[in-house]
């Protein structure tokens, strides 16, 4: 969709990616890192001061990681999420995902050998928020499932699990004694009440969960790739060995930028944070006035409308015809999931773009009618 974008001059509201920078102490840091000779490889665990950065930026939650032994950079969250599940699935296991669910995961089920059984989250018909069906996610638990892999708060429906949602999660880990990977990349991007819980946080899941999480998100750098994961010493040891021999290691100079951001720019998070609330209200009541109908959104950078009150039916055909018909690019939902007749009514659309880009794509989409 990026490249149609790019084809057709549209206004990208597909991928997600800010159209800003991070917070210029962290941009400096990262050229004082380049000019200070921090271009070789960095250590295999990766560097000392940002896997204590990370350590310290857990305590947030309350949860305590040991640095040298319960921390590891990786690659961004893909790569974190690549490894996990290649160092703790073997062939023939199955990996429970929450569908819709983010691209790379069923990838790297499969290049583990292991199965994926999808969960759908199901809207409710008075808010239309997507929640957690948890006799759903009882049932797709069986003899082979090794692992469960949880995405909040989630792209692409921009919802915040709840802690009651999430303890219902935990409650059947711990029964079925599974490996929880979570995905955090947004746990910062959350509105209004709604409030980010790690999963590891809750009781018994300490020991069982594989936290991951990435600057991306938080601070505005998709493109520098640096990702972390936290667990006990011999998940992050299994991990590790994984990693390996995917990257080894990565983004040196990065990687003490990020530690000086996770210590020193979470205020400017905080403003992040608040200015994206404003523009997920002003996306998605110009979406309302154009005819969508959408769905709320608690956190992240997305928000998903329904096209079927325009007179479409099918997201995917709507999203190839936009670029070229009006200049907008959107990202079908169906593509993030196993049941695409399900989900086939929905399109994601991000707003982590300047106010007037926005503006621009909301005229654009007026047109439509
Ligand atoms: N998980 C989710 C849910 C995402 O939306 C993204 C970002 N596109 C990622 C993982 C990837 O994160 P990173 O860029 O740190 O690899
Ligand atoms: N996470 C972003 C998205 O869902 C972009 C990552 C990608 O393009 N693979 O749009």
């Amino acid at each position: 969709m990026t490249a149609l974008a790019q084809r057709t001059g549209a206004v990208n509201l597909g991928q997600g990616f800010p159209d800003t920078d991070g917070p210029a102490g962290m941009l400096a840091a990262a050229k004082d890192a380049i000019d200070g000779g921090l271009n070789q490889y960095p250590p295999g665990p990766g560097m000392p001061v940002l896997r204590q950065a990370v350590a310290e930026h857990r305590t947030r939650y309350g949860t305590q990681y040991d640095p040298d032994t319960e921390v590891l950079v990786t690659v961004g969250a893909t790569e974190a999420i690549a490894a996990a599940l290649l160092a703790l699935v073997e062939p023939g296991d199955e990996v429970v995902l929450f569908e819709p669910y983010y691209d790379s995961y069923a990838a790297s089920v499969a290049m583990a050998g292991a199965a994926r059984r999808t969960v759908s989250l199901v809207e409710d018909p008075v808010s239309g928020r997507f929640g957690l069906d948890v006799e759903a996610l009882r049932a797709a638990i069986g003899p082979k499932t090794r692992a469960l892999l949880i995405n909040t708060p989630h792209n692409p429906t921009g919802t915040v699990l709840t802690r009651a949602e999430l303890e219902a999660v935990a409650a059947l880990c711990v029964e079925h004694d599974l490996v929880a990977i979570t995905d955090e990349v947004y746990e910062h991007l959350v509105f209004d009440a709604n409030e980010h819980v790690p999963l590891a946080t809750l009781p018994g899941m300490a020991e069982r969960t594989v936290t991951i999480s990435s600057a991306g998100k938080t601070f505005n750098c998709t493109g520098w790739k640096i990702g972390w994961v936290c667990a006990t010493p011999e998940l992050v040891s299994a991990i590790k060995a994984a990693k390996q021999f995917i990257t080894f290691v990565g983004g040196a100079p990065f990687q003490p930028a990020v530690a000086y951001a996770l210590r020193n720019e979470l205020a400017w998070v905080e403003d992040l944070r608040t200015s994206l609330a404003t523009k997920r209200s002003r996306l998605s009541e110009g979406l309302a006035e154009a005819g969508f109908a959408v769905r709320p959104s608690e956190g992240t950078y997305f928000i998903t409308a329904d096209v079927r009150p325009l007179g479409f039916t099918d997201g995917a055909e709507l999203c190839r015809a936009l670029p070229e018909r009006i200049g907008v690019a959107a990202v079908p939902v169906q593509v993030f999931t196993d049941h695409p007749d399900q989900w086939r009514h929905l399109v994601r659309f991000a707003f982590c773009k300047k106010d007037e880009v926005l503006d621009d794509a909301l005229r654009r989409l007026h047109k439509l009618t």
